[in-house]
């Protein structure tokens, strides 16, 4: 999960009353014993983080965790596929190493290129000039400076406490950074590790697959290093070598289970948690949690026997870090089939409770989700609030107009070990993890089985909620603004050329 939420949805609102209601009996009951019960839910996420490890696109990782997630989903007796899909770029990680030189000192910070960073052909030698924030005052405090050097930006330490808020800010502020540095023309950026202490990650560059300049992150400690020589008075040049395997083209698989409807089996309602993760950790919060949430979830309906009135599609979903690519290419390659989808689900927030769900898609969706979460409201309190998501697997499905809904969950420790060499199966709460399982099974189950059936957003209306919430920069920063400025991702009533 990677986005901008407006903060003040998150926080404001109002709680769903607990109203005190018989839970509706029958195949609802029958799948919360079920995953509340004895499941392999937990041994998956262990086998999917311990055994599997890291599974970025393109990696080896990556492709055991399709085929492992394929056969355990088969092993349940689902059927499945594993389609692929055509990849805008294909980056790999691979050596990177920086030296930092002033007239005083040399050293070697860590040195972690971004997905999607620029190689270097050898060594590149530049300035570093520090840019602060990278606000608007900073640049024209450095003025022409940072033309042809590495640009160095600082970002706040990024906490638990902080949480989702925090994150966001981070993004904004990185998108706007970047932005600035490369109308200045640097030669790269250079982002100052949001977590102390040395920790690492790998995030994926401004603009995803269409970014050109070499982009990296160096650990906290040492950029505060370079960031007081520069305060001294000292120039301070970095040398870069980056070289990544990042030939064009290539191809990832998705997986793909499905039950069929007893009673509408033409409707679907897809419910879809990224599998990939970035390398550096174990991608544990971010996704393997609502991974086997949705593992669990497609094998306890099999085993209970429980037949949903539409067809449930269960999506694990590739690529989501590299750009949104897996959900993307399966909603580029059912185009025929959107009228039919009634509803997209995404999971992708880690492993804190959820809370409810954020909102997107017309009249009646919000008290459809209500009437959702009223039936399991003893896991709640739960709130769900309308709200435009940019960022994760709901992307695609929501430009098409598709009614969406992404789970809402609580901050925990997702923040601290986003992307971080610290994501581990060891952070995720395993005892809210069953929990979460009992309320995404009943949210997907309750939407397969109620008469309730949205419309589609129509392509003005898509453009005037891009406009009212103003998602230019959280669309631009994963590379997805100029492909629905030209009509290629989204509906568009006015694409250009
Ligand atoms: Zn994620």
């Amino acid at each position: 999960m990677k986005q901008f939420i407006k903060t003040s949805l998150l926080v404001g609102g109002i709680l769903l009353a607990q109203t005190f209601q018989a839970v509706q009996a029958g195949d609802g009951d029958k799948l919360r014993a079920a995953l509340d019960g004895a499941t392999p839910l937990i041994e998956d996420l262990k086998y999917l983080t311990d055994k599997i490890g890291g599974r970025p696109m393109g990696s080896k990782a990556n492709e055991r965790a399709v085929d492992w997630i394929a056969s355990r989903l088969r092993d349940a007796g689902l059927a499945v596929t594993t389609p692929s899909f055509d990849l805008p770029r294909n980056w790999i990680a691979g050596q990177a190493h920086a030296t930092v030189t002033s007239s005083s000192f040399s050293f070697e910070p860590t040195f972690v290129p971004r997905v999607y960073s620029a190689s270097t052909d050898g060594d590149v030698t530049a300035n570093i000039v520090d840019i602060g924030l990278g606000t608007e005052e900073d640049f024209a405090r450095v003025g022409d400076a940072v033309e042809g050097a590495f640009a160095l930006v600082h970002t706040p330490v990024l906490t638990d406490k902080a949480g989702l808020a925090g994150l966001f800010s981070e993004y904004t502020q990185s998108y706007h950074a970047k932005a600035r540095a490369a109308a200045a023309g640097a030669k790269g950026i250079i982002y100052v590790s949001s977590r102390p202490k040395g920790l690492m990650m790998r995030h994926v560059s401004v603009k995803a697959f269409d970014n050109t300049l070499i982009t990296a992150t160096i650990d906290r400690e040492n950029g505060l290093r370079i960031q007081r020589g520069i305060k001294a008075g000292e120039a301070v040049t970095m040398t870069a070598n980056i070289k990544a395997d990042d030939t064009k083209g290539g191809q990832a698989r998705n997986v793909i289970a499905e039950i069929l409807g007893s009673e509408r089996p033409d409707e679907i309602i897809i419910i879809g948690a990224h599998m990939d993760s970035h390398d550096l950790g174990t991608g544990a919060l971010d996704n393997g949690t609502n991974t086997s949430i949705v593992m669990d979830m497609a094998r306890q309906i099999k085993a209970s026997g429980i037949v949903p009135k539409r067809t449930i599609r269960f999506a694990l979903w590739n690529g989501e870090e590299y750009g949104l690519l897996g959900s993307g290419a399966y909603v580029a390659a059912h185009m025929d089939q959107m009228n039919n989808h009634i509803v997209s689900i995404t999971h992708d927030i880690g492993g804190g409770r959820i809370n409810g769900y954020l909102v997107n898609g017309g009249a009646g969706l919000l008290e459809e989700t209500n009437r959702a979460m009223d039936v399991i409201n003893d896991r709640g309190p739960f709130a769900n609030f309308v709200v435009p998501i940019v960022g994760t697997d709901n992307y695609d499905f929501m430009m098409y107009g598709v009614p969406n809904l992404v789970a809402s969950q609580e901050d925990a420790t997702y923040a601290s070990n986003y992307h971080a060499q610290s994501d581990t199966f060891d952070k995720v709460d395993l005892v809210q993890l069953k929990k979460n399982a009992a309320i995404a099974g009943h949210t997907v189950l309750h939407f397969a089985n109620s008469a309730w059936r949205g419309t589609r957003a129509t392509a003005a209306e898509i453009a005037s909620m891009v406009e009212a919430n103003s998602l230019h920069p959280s669309m631009d920063s994963f590379g997805l603004l100029d492909a629905w400025r030209r009509g290629e991702r989204g509906l568009n009533p006015d694409p250009v050329d």
